[in-house]
């Protein structure tokens, strides 16, 4: 389960914020300007309980509305931009799924391999 609670990972989230750019319209994504992993999404690391973690950015910035369970799957709802990292709540280009739902022929599903597993 990836957690991020605004508070208690205060600094975590200004870090990874950092490595984010923000489009100049409204509506426009914000994109992932940190490292970029071969299968074209972004990554991180994150410490937590003494333990490190890579991250999948537009996971975590998903995870900072809810939490995020390891099965669910995120989805690039309005873009399709693997790079994409805005999920605000309420226009966000990010949605959550899980597994067990139908998976799409389509593009648009943001996640590749194995789910992230968090304490
Ligand atoms: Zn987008």
């Amino acid at each position: 389960m990836l957690r991020v609670d605004a508070t208690v990972h205060a600094a975590e989230v200004a870090r990874v914020t950092r490595f984010v750019v923000r489009g100049p319209d409204l509506r426009d994504c914000w994109l992932w300007v940190g490292a970029i992993a071969d299968d074209g999404y972004g990554r991180f690391w994150l410490n937590r309980h003494g333990h490190k973690h890579v991250v999948r950015p537009h996971r975590y910035a998903l995870a900072r509305n809810l939490p995020l369970g390891e099965h669910d799957i995120v989805m690039h709802e309005v873009c399709e931009l693997p790079l994409c990292v805005r999920a605000e709540a309420g226009g966000g280009h990010l949605e959550v799924g899980t597994q067990a739902q139908p998976r799409p022929d389509g593009p648009g599903w943001g996640t590749r391999g194995a789910p992230l597993v968090l304490p």
